[in-house]
């Protein structure tokens, strides 16, 4: 199999983690890249496993010295993909996934036009705002700062490669299995 670089998008809530992580457990020949942030840990999670967790300082260091892919901000954080070990993985065959969010995915293509973009809309925004309630890791005021960031990114949906409306998880899986797999 040849390798390449997938870039999966879309607003937070929209399920792009329990995508990847579904598709990750079926294909041994998927890449997660690990992003670094400055956001602060959420319960449960590790670094070097969820993420690279770093400071502001850190982060603009790597900014600096050309060690990310893409970066963007966030509701109020860092967010990159390290270029490290990208590369070598696709050389090597490898799928290599991206999970990032929407203006990241859109500046990715300058550094890299290789790249498949898929972007998973939600059923409906009232569908993402209870997701995003659901998850309960997230204050009140982050849930309000994410549902209006949501909107703005919603309406750039139809510049990717693909679109994928996720209702339900098998049926985006199978989508997303035929497009990863045969493009
Ligand atoms: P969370 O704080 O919920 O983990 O992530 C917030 C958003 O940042 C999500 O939409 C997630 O996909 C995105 N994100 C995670 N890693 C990266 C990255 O390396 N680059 C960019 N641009 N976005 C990322």
């Amino acid at each position: 199999m040849s390798g390449k670089l997938v870039v999966l998008t879309g607003p937070s809530g929209v399920g792009k983690g329990t995508i990847v992580h579904s598709l990750l457990n079926r294909y041994p020949d998927l890449y997660l890249s690990i992003s670094a942030t400055t956001r602060s840990p959420r319960a449960g999670e590790i670094h070097g496993k969820d993420y690279y967790f770093v400071n502001n300082e850190k982060f603009e260091e790597m900014i600096r010295q050309n060690q990310l892919l893409e970066w963007a901000q966030y509701a109020g954080n860092y967010y990159g993909t390290p270029r490290l070990n990208i590369e070598d993985k696709i050389s090597k065959g490898f799928i290599v996934l991206l999970e990032i969010e929407v203006a990241g995915a859109k500046t990715i293509k300058k550094t890299f036009s290789n790249v498949l973009r898929i972007f998973i809309l939600p059923p409906s925004l009232t569908e993402l705002e209870n997701r995003l309630r659901g998850r309960a890791t997230d204050s009140e005021q982050a849930i309000k700062k994410r549902l209006k960031l949501a909107k703005e990114e919603l309406a750039v949906s139809q510049e990717f490669d693909k679109v994928i409306i996720n209702s339900n998880l098998e049926k985006t899986l199978e989508q997303l299995e035929l497009i990863i797999f045969s493009a």
